[in-house]
């Protein structure tokens, strides 16, 4: 890391005899520095996220994610698009990534969890729908949104989605409460996003090839506006795949820091379904892509890449945690009929 210049030592700090004083004096001139840098940093992404979610958001704010945690409920199975890395088929305990769940709950198993966990863990500050399939392409996903808003008003509520029918169902989720959204959107050219998506599926056709690209692509972009227009605050995700997006990356980036969205997040490809010989970007190719975007629109670094049905603090990994919590209630509920 360079020095900034405003912070080289004086030369009479290289002298020999008492330095003391000046060293304390360059200290504390130091401090200074870095506390107005963190501070403006701070209040430049209070001005973009806002308060309240700079302040409680553990994805979307980097100061957040030490101190609250999300609780990720797994009520939407169906998906209407076919990504080439995504597999959804397997659970495994020592496995995390998207797309994964050891159970698929209903709106009604979701209220609760809800309530189970909100009783027992007071850093819980967000709850999300994010699959393990589209959440948007399921109803359940609106049901217990609505729930949870009526029962616990307090709590931010989140969603994920491809994007493909963000137009269509904007409404509902502005009435669900949802006040952060994230749209995962990896490409901009069609040809890319050709690469990228196999098929995508809507009441009545499944499209494929270039046509399921541009109808993907243009309901992307479309809902993202849409959204951030309607006050929504958004972050864009997407997923570095060496050899397919590197180029498209940096254009959405600048695309959408133009149109408002709060914040990206470039995430490592998990080289799996057909993607699977493609090799995962190291760390520093990572950090490549995410310095260049940079310029465009803030970066998230502290995502943990969490499954469906995660929950607690991020990378925490609790949701083993959770099925012994649901254990327990069980117990008490057998002790005291
Ligand atoms: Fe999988 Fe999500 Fe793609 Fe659907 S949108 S195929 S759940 S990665
Ligand atoms: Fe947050 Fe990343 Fe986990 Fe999503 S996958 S909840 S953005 S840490």
């Amino acid at each position: 890391m360079k020095i900034p210049l405003a912070l080289a030592p004086p030369a009479v700090f290289g002298r020999r005899g008492d330095r003391t004083i000046p060293l304390a004096i360059w200290h504390g001139y130091c401090f200074l520095f870095f506390s107005k840098a963190i501070l403006a940093g701070r209040n430049h992404m209070e001005e973009i996220l806002g308060k309240r979610i700079s302040d409680r958001h553990p994805c979307f704010s980097e100061k957040a994610h030490r101190k609250y945690g999300k609780l990720h409920l797994p009520v939407a199975p169906g998906c209407n698009l076919q990504c080439n890395y995504c597999i959804r088929k397997f659970d495994c305990v020592n496995e995390t990534r998207p797309g994964v769940t050891s159970v698929v709950l209903n709106p009604f198993e979701a209220m609760e969890r809800v309530r189970a966990v909100m009783e027992r863990n007071d850093s819980i500050s967000v709850i999300g729908i994010a699959g393990p399939g589209d959440p948007l392409a399921n109803d359940a996903t609106f049901e217990t949104l609505r729930a949870i808003h009526r029962e616990f008003p307090e709590i931010i509520l989140c969603l994920s989605t491809n994007g493909f029918l963000l137009p269509e169902r904007l409404g509902e989720v502005l009435d669900s409460g949802v006040e952060s959204l994230t749209v995962t959107i990896n490409a901009l050219a069609a040809e890319t996003a050709e690469k990228i998506y196999s098929s995508v599926f809507h009441p009545g056709e499944r499209l494929s090839g270039r046509a399921a690209a541009e109808a993907l692509l243009h309901n992307q972009w479309e809902g993202l506006s849409k959204a951030i227009e309607s006050g929504l605050v958004v972050k864009v995700n997407s997923i570095l795949i060496p050899g397919i997006n590197e180029g498209d990356i940096p254009l959405i980036a600048l695309r959408a820091g133009r149109m408002g969205a709060g914040i990206m997040n470039v995430m490592p490809l998990i080289p799996q379904a057909r993607f699977k010989d493609i090799p995962r970007p190291s760390c520093a190719m990572l950090e490549k892509m995410r310095a260049v975007c940079r310029a465009y629109i803030p970066q998230m670094t502290h995502c943990k890449q969490c499954r469906a049905d995660a929950f607690g603090l991020l990378g925490e990994d609790r949701d083993m945690e959770l099925e012994l919590l649901h254990f327990r209630i069980g117990e008490d509920y057998c002790e005291n009929v």
